[in-house]
């Protein structure tokens, strides 16, 4: 299989599929370009190595066609500067705008195509709309892993273009390999620790990885769940009554594969879901009524936080209370820490799903763990075992 590095870019031109869905305030000034900067060692490789960059992306959610707050003309400047490289734009993604651009694009240029969710055919996957993309370039590559769980024309059907010359971005292959790592090549003990609002949401990676993992921390809003489906009494928490049984399933599978299931003990309870709500302490099946539990408990942060600094391989999904309010992100706070320092002693770790990567960011962890993974939903499905259509289409 051809990869960036071996391929010869010279004097070709690349279709980069990257991820550009940056925040833009009301003056369309990007916000946040993480997601621009991620897809720059990948540009940086091509151009130097004497090919031309024609970049496609979606940006938000146009409803039909062009919309002002959507355009990606917006990010030409900021692209300049971050590539270091001339930015031309085209004001369309396919037709005879980026056909006549990309024909007079030079080696060393960028050529960035308008938001491809301008045509409904780009969710729909349209053959014909993907041919007319892969018509600009010799070489296919996708470097967006956030929309990698998508058959979008640009994310998968426009490989088939490309037979013999498509190939992952620097971005992919890295959240491919760290993932691997961790669901293929892991050392013991591995340990998961999942949490967030809702138990439903992270079942079937729960099942995935219970083949896996020797510890299995469940921690946040879906704790209450477990814990009520064992006749704990959990007064106002959030609880998905229709999943006890599933709870209950999950804690005797869990056994059945000597896999240790860690629970709270205890809790920090508020008599309204609220930054200044009045708090106590107390154990995870002792919720007073009318109360509900917004974060783990002493307890349970000395018993979760030993189990991580023991591990060689570490997964985490999911906040362990509700750390958006300072009274409820001692537990999130410590998981990350923890993290940060088995890593330091030579742990593989892994963070990923929307919110524990905001958390570890907000704790400026961020460089103190091994990856942090871009991509919430394809990084949950690649995770539950799923097979990515965006991945699929360049392994074919
Ligand atoms: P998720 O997107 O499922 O990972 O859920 C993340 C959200 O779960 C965060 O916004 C947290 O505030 C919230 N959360 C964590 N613990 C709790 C809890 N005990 N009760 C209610 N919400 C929680």
């Amino acid at each position: 299989m051809k990869t960036i590095e071996t391929f010869d870019f010279k004097k070709k031109k690349a279709l980069i599929r990257v991820d550009f869905n940056v925040p833009l305030n009301s003056d369309f000034v990007i916000t946040d370009d993480n997601r621009m900067r991620a897809a720059m060692p990948t540009v940086k490789k091509i151009l130097s190595s004497g090919g031309s960059v024609i970049l496609m992306s979606h940006l938000g959610r146009p409803k039909s066609g062009y919309e002002e707050k959507f355009s990606l003309k917006h990010l030409v400047k900021h692209l300049s500067k971050l590539s270091g490289a001339p930015v031309k734009f085209a004001t369309d993604c396919i037709g005879n705008i980026p056909l006549e651009l990309a024909k007079n694009l030079k080696p060393g240029e960028i050529l960035l195509l308008e938001n491809l969710r301008f045509h409904k055919e780009e969710e729909k996957g349209n053959e014909e709309f993907a041919g007319e993309l892969a018509a600009l370039a010799d070489v296919y590559v996708n470097d967006a892993f956030g929309t990698a769980h998508r058959a979008h024309a640009s994310t998968a059907i426009v490989a088939k273009f490309f037979p013999e010359n498509k190939m992952f971005g620097y971005l992919i292959g890295s959240e491919l390999e760290s993932m691997d790592k961790v669901l293929k090549d892991s050392t013991s003990p591995f340990t998961a620790i999942m949490g967030g609002a809702k138990v439903s949401d992270k079942i079937l990676i729960i099942e995935n990885l219970l083949d896996r993992v020797d510890n299995l921390v469940i921690g946040g809003g879906m704790t209450y769940t477990f814990i009520k489906a064992q006749g704990g009494n959990i007064g106002s928490s959030i609880c998905e009554e229709d999943k006890l049984d599933m709870a209950l399933d999950l804690i005797r599978k869990a056994k059945e594969k000597n896999v240790r299931l860690i629970l709270p003990v205890d809790n920090i309870v508020a008599d309204k879901f609220d930054a200044n709500a009045s708090v106590q302490e107390a154990p995870i099946d002792q919720v007073p009524e009318g109360w509900l539990g917004l974060d783990i408990g002493k307890e349970s942060i000395k018993e979760i936080s030993e189990v991580i600094r023991q591990s060689k391989t570490i997964l985490w999904n999911g906040p362990m209370g509700v750390f958006e309010m300072e009274k409820f992100e001692a537990g999130t706070k410590s998981v990350a820490l923890a993290i940060a320092e088995a890593t330091s002693k030579g742990a593989f770790s892994l963070i990923g799903g929307g919110d524990s990567v905001s958390a570890i960011n907000k704790y400026k962890l961020a460089d103190k763990v091994s990856y942090v993974s871009t991509g919430g939903g394809a990084m949950l499905e690649y995770m539950e075992g799923k097979e990515l259509p965006g991945i699929a289409a360049i392994n074919e």
